[in-house]
């Protein structure tokens, strides 16, 4: 295990009811406020009327900026930047899904910068502050709503870049279940992915002393494997809805990662694949994380042989320890198809044809990437292939 500093000060804030939790976190904050979200889902289910009562009744000036897409995009951080200077904003409310949370960092970072988000984003420029920023989570994926990362999206060039500073956590993140209750199937199948996929981007590296924090990710894996179906036959349980929700924070909030670095090659692939068909997150992950394992799995088999035994049970008999391994890979395939996730890129209309230019979009930044295995182009190109 290797030395670590750990800080994390987002506060959270988690369970039925918890959104009255807001008055008394807004009692802190400046009186005009930006209050961010999507398109439209927090209109529907009530939640937006509930939090501009709120906001009223603490006598809040109330801005705001609507319609941040799924994969959100830069153009839409720079319309909130505008507002936030223009209007002097104190605080920033983002109120939805990772991609919300998202935008809503970049357009704190933003505000106080004079350089443009996108330089930030890309890291020509660091942030040196950011405006505070709280949020209400109603979709359990990322874990944006208790680390620092942000993925924003550029379509003049195609790109889709990760980024993050130390000012870009939240301040506070309010999780009521009940907020996800909505969530679509096809959506909440794609959280799910995401969260597993944090969590094995976590488990794959080469620390042979990281006992625990295995463990933890492996409680992780196997929590949110027993829950998935159950939740997916029961959308509105409350105590499913909670189960992964809390899973979803606790993948990506830094608690798993202490001492190590994990690898985070599929998700450096997955985001070329949306910036170039802007394909659900989830479901690119889906797609592509098994045939990433199976283009690694000799660089340590050892490892692949703990995952699958760890977390799928698979039990030895007369099995090599590779053929071990590769029942692990092929366990998780069949979970993920089991849930109704995509399994080709065939399903979202990808062949061959972009390859070429996703496959670049891995390497612009840098030559190679990944930890677990160092990718090249090469390998981007036949990964991307077996995943058609
Ligand atoms: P999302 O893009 O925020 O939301 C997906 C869809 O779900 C939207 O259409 C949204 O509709 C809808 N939705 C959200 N909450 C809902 C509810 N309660 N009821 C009904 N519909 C609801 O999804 P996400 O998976 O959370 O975020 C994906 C983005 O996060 C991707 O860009 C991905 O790359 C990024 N990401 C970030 C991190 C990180 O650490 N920061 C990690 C992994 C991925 P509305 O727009 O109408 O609300
Ligand atoms: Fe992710």
């Amino acid at each position: 295990m290797n030395n670590f500093v750990f800080q994390n000060p987002t506060k959270l804030i988690f369970g039925k009811g918890m959104l009255d939790q807001l008055v008394s976190e807004l009692a802190h904050v400046g009186n005009r406020i930006l209050l961010v979200y999507g398109g439209g889902s927090i209109k529907r289910n009530g939640l937006y009327d509930k939090v501009v009562a709120i906001l009223n009744d603490a006598n809040k000036d109330i801005f705001e900026l609507s319609g941040v897409e799924p994969n959100p995009r830069v153009t839409t951080a720079r319309k909130g930047i505008d507002i936030c200077k223009q209007e002097q904003i104190d605080f920033i409310l983002a109120v939805g899904g990772g991609s919300t949370i998202d935008c809503v960092k970049a357009i704190a970072a933003g505000a106080n910068s004079e350089h443009d988000i996108w330089d930030i984003v890309t890291k020509k420029h660091h942030a040196s502050s950011a405006l505070p920023f709280g949020t209400v989570l109603t979709l359990a994926a990322t874990g944006s709503e208790m680390n620092a990362g942000s993925v924003i999206t550029n379509w003049e060039t195609n790109e889709k870049h990760g980024w993050g500073s130390p000012y870009t956590y939240p301040k506070f993140s309010i999780l009521d279940p009940v907020h996800t209750y909505n969530v679509p199937k096809d959506q909440t199948i794609y959280g799910i992915v995401d969260i597993m996929s944090h969590a094995l981007e976590h488990y794959f590296h080469h620390e042979t002393t990281t006992h625990l924090q295995d463990r933890m990710v492996e409680g992780i894996l196997k929590t949110v494997i027993e829950t998935a179906p159950q939740l997916l036959d029961e959308l509105d349980s409350y105590q499913h809805r909670a189960t992964i929700l809390y899973s979803g924070t606790m993948a990506l909030n830094g608690m798993v990662s202490m001492g190590y670095q994990g690898d985070w090659a599929t998700h450096n692939l997955e985001h070329a694949v949306s910036a170039v068909h802007d394909i659900p997150h989830g479901g690119g992950l889906a797609i592509l994380f098994p045939n990433w394992m199976q283009h690694v799995l000799d660089e340590n088999v050892e490892r692949f042989k703990k995952f699958a035994q760890r977390v799928f049970d698979i039990e030895q008999g007369e099995l090599s320890d590779r053929e071990v391994a590769i029942k692990g890979i092929t366990a998780l395939r069949e979970f993920w198809n089991t849930i109704g996730a995509p399994n080709r890129l065939a399903d979202y209309n990808i062949n061959e044809n972009t390859i070429e230019e996703m496959a670049d979009k891995t390497v612009t930044a840098n030559k190679n990437f990944g930890n677990f295995k160092k990718l090249t182009y090469d390998d981007s190109v036949a990964i991307y292939q077996a995943s058609l």
